[in-house]
């Protein structure tokens, strides 16, 4: 006998300014939730996990689900030890090496392993229940985002899109309410992993000055895997690089330029 399945509403929590405004909103709305799932890369500022247990008590407070999943295979293992079992189909040239090492912008295997299978694994299972309704928290003025096919889907719904709140709203709306990530956003447009190879040089600068332990274990980790960091850089050069440039910088002499390249070019390659 086919049975109706209920509407169950998940709300999908990455701890980030736009999911926490829609969340911690909804909840202030009195809005249904049945569950609110979070996915840990293991990888997160150690801000953000001081954010995510502050929010998990605020649902619990309110009677929610607080589900907080991650692949039992930590970030270093697949990153540094994973081999497949079958090397050859799976790593075609690179059967011999160890682990994954870096993601690039064409191997993002970290979105895929560290959070996507592992949400949609926990999602399958409700669904064998339930009829689930996916909150996502994509802003109203994240147009690409929105416009993707999968964030159409009739079982997504994307309130901050429905309320018209665009990112600074966001922002704006968890300052007023007391959460601040202790200053995560007064440095970074996004906090997703401190130790993400695609992240801009800005970005990376930033983590060398704001968070030097974190930038010493990306040396660590950079040095014990065979992929560069990023097509230009290993995290040893970007220290040279970033060193040259607070060099040139008490100098008043420009970080960008030929000169600056060329010198730099020598420096990378002594
Ligand atoms: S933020 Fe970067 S390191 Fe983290 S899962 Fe995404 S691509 Fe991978």
């Amino acid at each position: 006998m086919n049975r109706q399945k209920h509407d169950y509403i998940v709300v999908s929590f990455s701890g980030g300014k736009d999911s926490t405004a829609m969340l911690l909103r909804m909840i202030e709305l009195g809005e249904h939730i049945d569950e609110v799932i979070t996915c840990d890369t293991y990888k997160e500022f150690p801000a953000m996990y001081r954010h995510l247990a502050t929010v998990k008590t605020v649902v619990e407070s309110a009677g929610i689900k607080y589900t907080a999943l991650r692949n039992e295979k930590s970030f270093d293992y697949m990153m540094l030890e994973y081999r497949p079992e079958n090397p050859k189909g799976f790593f075609g040239k690179y059967q011999n090496l160890k682990g994954k090492s870096w993601a690039t912008a064409k191997v993002r295997w970290c979105t895929k392993e560290m959070k996507i299978r592992i949400i949609n694994g926990h999602l399958r299972e409700l669904s064998e229940q339930y009829n689930i309704i996916q909150c996502v928290g994509i802003a109203a003025d994240e147009t690409a985002r929105l416009e993707r096919k999968g964030n159409r889907e009739k079982n997504k719904r994307l309130p901050l899109a429905e309320w018209g709140w665009t990112e600074s709203d966001c922002l704006k709306y968890c300052y007023e309410k007391g959460y601040d990530w202790e200053g995560l956003y007064e440095i970074y447009d996004r906090a997703s992993c401190w130790c993400c190879p695609l992240q801009s040089l800005k970005s990376l600068r930033s983590l060398r000055t704001h968070f030097p332990e974190l930038w010493e274990e990306l040396k660590e980790m950079d040095a014990k895997t065979w992929r560069k960091f990023q097509v230009n850089y290993s995290v040893k050069d970007l220290e040279k690089r970033f060193q040259f440039e607070e060099e040139r910088t008490r100098r008043n002499l420009p970080i960008r330029g030929k000169e600056f390249y060329s010198e730099l070019k020598q420096r990378l390659s002594a």
